[in-house]
């Protein structure tokens, strides 16, 4: 089987990891498997570069900090590559551009418009390891972009789509997908399996187990995408299309997010475009928006609620003067000390109380829900950021998520 495995920072952090995650895929090889990587940078780099390059600029050059920031991924690649060759397999390490991974621009966040995988291919066919560097590309004007943070997922998935692999095996510090955060819920159970739908919902509202976008093109190709260790030797779990039967009437999993602020457009006169005025601007500087709330006016004056990561209020703030001038609004408030926490299930859709046990949960540990949204397959509570971790547990036990998974083959 052709296979695209991806090791994460966390699994490459030193030497001695590399060595045997080098160890790990030479072993795949001698069984019979051909074997494309894709790695992260190592430990806590990219968040020391970010910090580098705070410290020369108090506004970093986004085509800079891209250009910085893919070097650690360069790191990577190198070493795991002499490691491969140390062990005697050859390896070459290839850039996102050498890779043939082609870019949409907006440094820091590009997009992949498509892969060009030739050269990994002739490696492959050469018995050459390609090590591919995640979270880079290049665009057309041979520009480096970075896919935002935690892309590196989303290299491996796209690298694996165009190689026609049999599926993309993701290799963490954690044994699989569970049913929380284990760091955060102890109680928390490692599915066996889930569907694109769930994972990409539990991804999309915080979940950093996978990144959203790599799960939204694995679902579009159907390309299965195993999450499994990089330490020890157990099942993992894999993420695809189809769900058992009985799987369907329950809750899969709670994603948290700490990293969420709220900006409250106060008073805004209820007349139709105050929402275009409000959310182009933010759009055009590239914020990008989650929950948006707007009250039931009393008097033509309505309450204007929408929440966005915590990185983009500091931009957000001082488009808002503007934005309420524009709207005839007097002023806005803001409030950065939030987090949300969502229960995801396709079974959510179908049977009724799931709202309600949710609510009940979170009142009697005495949690606060500031803004409530929902989706066919999700239940999100926005609440303090301080709560978050109490929140997860709660909701952990309310769903009895500890509880094995019910299967009509067993
Ligand atoms: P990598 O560096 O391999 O990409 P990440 O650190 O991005 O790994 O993601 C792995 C981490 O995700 C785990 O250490 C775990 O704490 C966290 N995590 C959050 N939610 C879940 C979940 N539902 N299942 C497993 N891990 C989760
Ligand atoms: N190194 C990048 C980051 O820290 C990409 C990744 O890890 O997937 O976000
Ligand atoms: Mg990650």
């Amino acid at each position: 089987m052709l296979v695209v495995q991806k090791y994460g920072g966390t699994s490459v952090a030193n030497a001695e990891l590399i060595k045997h995650v080098a160890a790990r895929v030479i072993r795949r090889i001698r069984a019979g498997d051909q074997v494309a990587v894709v790695v992260s940078a190592m430990g806590d780099t990219t968040d020391e570069l970010i910090d580098l390059a705070f410290s020369v600029s108090p506004e970093p050059d986004p085509r800079e900090l891209d250009m910085l920031l893919s070097t650690g991924e360069q790191m990577s690649i190198a070493l795991l590559a002499m490691a491969l060759r140390a062990q005697g397999q050859e390896a070459v390490g290839l850039t996102g551009h050498q890779a043939g991974i082609y870019t949409r621009a907006q440094y820091g966040s590009g997009r992949i418009a498509r892969v060009e995988a030739d050269r990994v291919r002739t490696e492959l066919a050469a018995g050459r390891v390609p090590i591919v560097a995640g979270f880079q590309g290049t665009t057309e004007e041979m520009e480096i972009v970075t896919l935002g943070r935690g892309a590196s997922d989303t290299t491996a998935v796209a690298l694996a789509v165009a190689l026609g692999a049999d599926r993309c095996e993701n290799c963490k510090d954690v044994t699989g997908v569970y049913t929380a955060d284990p760091r955060l819920a102890p109680k928390a159970r490692q599915l066996r399996d889930i569907t694109y739908e769930e994972m990409l919902e539990l991804a999309t509202q915080g979940s950093q187990v996978m990144h959203n976008r790599a799960v939204e093109l694995a679902s579009v190709y159907n390309l299965p995408i195993l999450v499994t260790s990089t330490m020890v030797d157990a099942p993992g779990t894999l993420i695809h299309g189809e769900s058992e039967l009985e799987e369907r009437n329950r809750v899969r999993g709670i994603a948290h997010d700490t990293d969420v602020a709220k900006i409250t457009v106060r008073h805004v006169p209820d007349r139709p475009g105050i929402a275009a005025h409000i959310f182009e601007p933010l759009a055009e500087a590239g914020i990008s928006v989650d929950t948006i709330v707007q009250n039931a006016s009393e008097r033509d004056l309505t309450d204007l609620t929408f929440t966005l990561s915590r990185n983009d209020l500091k931009r957000a703030e001082s488009l808002m003067p503007a934005i309420c001038g524009a709207v005839g609004a007097p002023g806005f408030v803001a409030d950065q000390n939030l987090g949300k926490v969502s229960i995801v299930g396709v079974g959510i859709q179908t049977a009724p109380g799931y709202a309600a046990r949710m609510f009940r949960a979170l009142f009697d540990a005495g949690i606060n829900i500031e803004l409530i949204s929902t989706s066919e397959i999700r239940l999100t509570c926005l609440i303090g950021a301080d709560r978050v971790g109490d929140a997860v547990r709660v909701l952990h036990d309310a769903f009895a998520l500890e509880a094995p998974d019910r299967d009509l083959r067993d």
